[in-house]
């Protein structure tokens, strides 16, 4: 690989983004911005960011935090066991670490929610150790400059990438370095029509002197669309509706929902609600019905008013039905 380190680092410095958790180092910020940024882009991130930061602005308040505080702060950016591993882990560092970051990589990857990307970002951005990243746009960056023409999914895939990336990672200011590769990849080297006359790797990139940048990275092999159907209801008391959390290996565990029955086709429809998860394309049939007596209330079942709806973390689907309701 050619040392790409310098012209990058320069370009960064000219024109990287002025980001809310890049104006500093504290690896709390560091931490919590690189789990909201996986799955999630930077501009929806960017509010949800800062309001988490005013109300947990450390460690140590959001380890103290009660979990349905953190997932309502969480509502609307999904993939919620996100923020119950960060939670989780928040956790740890208090009760193991004494409420300190743990400065390695390895001591990073121990702890929930922090695979090999995250703990790279960590320990470089927020204590310059020399670890290498590997994330969507990096990839795509590292693969078209070493002009890597195989396919990047599965475990050799990603073990090629990751040996890009190590042997591209500078030993002194990686934080920039690797920055600044997400940069690239996010601003001049997109996924279809790169800017490489514009590219400050231009005459280092394997991919652009071959012509080869519609070809590399190879597309992950697709995986096909499931269609599912299911049914929600909405099950009446008075002013009242049932709400059930949702259970541990569900999509959206822990958040609030209204009941699904697959087999139910009482009741009125109220509409459809359509939405994906991974490679999943549901329909879900909205059906109201009242029930003859309220079922008693557990840790994980309630009755909740209109009102009590919207102070639910809820999980999307949950609030869309919820949108569908006239008052009782
Ligand atoms: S020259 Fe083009 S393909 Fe190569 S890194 Fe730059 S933008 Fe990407």
């Amino acid at each position: 690989m050619p040392n790409i380190s310098g012209p990058l680092v320069r370009w960064f410095a000219r024109v990287g983004r002025d980001l809310p958790w890049r104006r500093s180092r504290d690896p709390y910020g560091v931490w919590l911005s690189e789990i909201m940024l996986q799955q999630t882009q930077v501009e929806r991130v960017k509010d949800y960011y800062t309001r988490f930061l005013a109300t947990f602005p450390d460690v140590h308040t959001l380890a103290a935090a009660r979990e349905e505080r953190v997932l309502k702060l969480w509502e609307g950016l999904g993939y919620y066991r996100r923020a119950r591993q960060l939670h989780a882990a928040a956790k740890r560092i208090v009760a193991d670490h004494g409420g300190v970051f743990p400065r390695t990589a390895a001591e990073l990857r121990s702890l929930p929610g922090i695979g090999r990307y995250t703990a790279g970002a960590i320990a470089s951005i927020a204590f310059d150790a020399p670890e290498p990243i590997v994330e969507a746009n990096s990839r795509r960056v590292l693969a078209r400059v070493a002009g890597h023409d195989r396919p990047l999914d599965g475990p050799r895939g990603e073990a090629a990438i990751w040996e890009i990336a190590a042997a591209v990672v500078p030993r002194r200011a990686a934080g920039r370095f690797n920055q600044a590769l997400m940069d690239l990849g996010a601003l001049v080297c997109t996924p279809t029509r790169p800017l490489c006359t514009a590219c400050p790797l231009a005459t280092r990139c394997v991919a652009w002197r071959t012509r080869r940048t519609d070809a590399i990275p190879v597309p992950a092999s697709r995986r096909e669309t499931k269609r599912v159907r299911e049914t929600a209801l909405v099950i009446r008391h008075g002013d009242h509706v049932l709400v059930e959390r949702r259970k541990p290996g569900e999509w959206w565990e822990g958040l609030w929902d209204f009941p699904r029955d697959a087999a139910a086709a009482r009741g009125r429809k109220l509409g459809a609600v359509r939405y994906t998860v991974t490679h999943h394309a549901i329909e879900c049939i909205v059906r109201e019905r009242a029930a003859a007596r309220r079922a008693r209330p557990t840790k994980d079942r309630r009755w909740v008013t209109a009102a009590g709806l919207a102070t639910l973390a809820m999980t999307a689907p949950g609030r869309r039905i919820a949108a569908l309701l006239k008052p009782g």
